[in-house]
């Protein structure tokens, strides 16, 4: 599986004087040899971006959407050696990769289907008011410019796609700039575009190192970044930018509150599994893990044993094995970040339920309760597979227990009560709320974005394409 990696400059393929290694987190394996573009070729991706924009906001809709198309026939034709590639740079258990791959084609599809709707505008009457008679507005959104999309190394297709087909489907050009972890996916994804007739210097994939990234932030010329990562690095860049229009996609430490009413075998089962599942299914990298479980105490005694022993059966191991649930972290580092945090808290006070060890970049799927407030886990996105349980006495005390959090991207509630589902969505600050299921679940075509320290702004394909445009008024007088 080894090969040297070109990168996309301007839709062509290029080379620069650097390159990094791409390594298989699980086994150290080289995946790819990723070459770096010099600042020249930077520059060289920025203007043709720039100069193509009107070219490229005026190309039909049809033909944006046949490209869109393109990409969903090669995605889906290509799905397994994409997944083999996702698993490998990544160390996602390749049943997930596969799925990731799926998400992706779904999120080519929902654009192609959006660029054709797009934008039908709409008619005003202004002569409403004495001054406007005889006058009509109409509005239609135009891109606002090219896009800079940064993606994340826990989706690396899936992340990227949710920058790059809304921005074709609006007309916008896009740079997408990877994660150094895992770039060779998103290069794949500029084969694909590669044979479209997309206009050249509407897209390109560039591996920026990070240090070379705050130059390209500032760029005039890039006067959308659509960010997703984590807190501090998205915050610097939108506080660094000032003028820009930013959207940030930041962390979470994802809640499921499991009410009273939820008390069935079934319903506790069903619970168990998802809560064990989603919190781990990623190695907890995802930012709508499960990593706080709230348990109403009238079926905490038995919720707790089905989770841990949910948790006890997931397979931990080879992320090319179709058995395996949980593979190793993005790397040795991140399982020892993970492990001091776990250390911290069970000296803190926390019991340790199961897990709590580290094989290399892989860390056992762990489960923690009693946690004290002040722990680094109890404050922070612990972003490992790591869940703590916290009993809790009634919907009020619980919803409190989610808003107790400078986060607040999703959260699950598992209740079977109309008059809950409505009294959670109106209590709980998160970007959304997820009835009888974890906060982990993502429709990719639904608005997708966080509250508090969580984000700015929403993605999901009609979303994005709202916030790479923007609503022109044309004012007709004399009617
Ligand atoms: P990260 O912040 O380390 O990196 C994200 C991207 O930013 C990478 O491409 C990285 O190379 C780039 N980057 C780093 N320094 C930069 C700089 N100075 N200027 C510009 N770009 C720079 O995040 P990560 O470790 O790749 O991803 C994990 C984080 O992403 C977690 O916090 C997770 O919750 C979050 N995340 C959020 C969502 C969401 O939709 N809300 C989805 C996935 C991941």
């Amino acid at each position: 599986m080894t090969s040297t990696h070109a990168f996309w400059l301007a839709g062509r393929q290029a080379t620069g004087e650097d390159s990094f290694d791409v390594t298989n987190p699980w086994d150290g394996r080289l995946v790819g040899t990723v070459s770096v573009p010099t600042d020249a070729q930077v520059e060289e991706a920025v203007a043709a971006a720039y100069a193509v924009r009107e070219e490229f906001a005026a190309t039909p809709a049809h033909v944006r959407a046949a490209a869109l198309d393109h990409v969903v026939r090669r995605l889906t034709e290509r799905t397994e050696e994409i997944a083999q590639l996702i698993s490998a740079e990544n160390g996602k258990p390749i049943k997930w990769a596969r799925g990731e791959v799926g998400r992706a084609v779904s999120v080519f599809r929902f654009a192609a289907e959006e660029a054709r709707r797009f934008n039908g505008g709409d008619a005003q009457r202004l002569d409403t008011d004495a001054g406007g008679t005889g006058r009509l507005a109409l509005t239609r959104r135009f891109p606002r410019g090219p896009v800079l999309g940064i993606a994340p190394f826990n989706f690396p297709l899936n992340l990227s796609a949710h920058k790059v087909a809304p921005a074709l489907a609006v007309g916008a050009p896009i740079i997408l700039k990877p994660a150094p972890a895992t770039p060779v996916s998103s290069l794949i994804l500029g084969e694909l575009l590669a044979e479209t007739d997309l206009p050249a210097g509407s897209w390109s994939v560039l591996t920026v190192p990070n240090d070379k990234m705050p130059a390209l932030v500032q760029d005039e010329r890039l006067p959308v970044i659509s960010f997703t990562g984590s807190g501090p690095v998205g915050y610097a860049i939108m506080e660094s930018v000032p003028r820009k229009h930013c959207t940030l996609e930041l962390g979470g430490n994802g809640a499921a509150v499991v009410l009273g009413d939820w008390s069935s075998e079934e319903d506790l089962e069903w619970a168990a599994t998802r809560i064990a599942t989603f919190s781990n299914y990623q190695g907890g990298q995802s930012c709508i893990s499960v990593q706080r479980v709230i348990v109403d105490a009238t079926v905490h005694d038995r919720l707790v044993p089905k989770i841990v022993a949910a948790v006890e059966a997931l397979v931990t191991g080879d992320p090319s094995d179709a058995a395996t649930d949980v593979g190793p972290l993005v790397s040795e580092d991140a399982a020892r970040r993970v492990e001091s945090w776990v250390d911290e808290a069970v000296a803190a006070g926390a019991t340790l339920l199961t897990g709590g060890k580290r094989d290399g970049a892989t860390y056992a799927p762990t489960v923690l309760a009693d946690l004290p407030d002040t722990t680094t886990i109890a404050c922070e996105e612990v972003f490992g597979p790591v869940l703590s349980i916290r009993k809790t006495h009634g919907e009020a005390e619980a919803f409190a227990a989610v808003n107790d959090s400078r986060y607040g991207l999703q959260a699950g509630v598992f209740t079977h009560d109309l008059q809950t589902a409505f009294r959670a969505h109106r209590a709980l600050e998160v970007g959304g709320v997820v009835i009888g299921d974890v906060p982990s679940y993502r429709a990719d075509q639904m608005p997708y974005g966080g509250a508090k320290e969580s984000g700015v702004g929403r993605e999901g394909v009609r979303y994005a394409m709202d916030d790479y445009t923007y609503e022109r008024v044309l004012v007709l007088t004399g009617l």
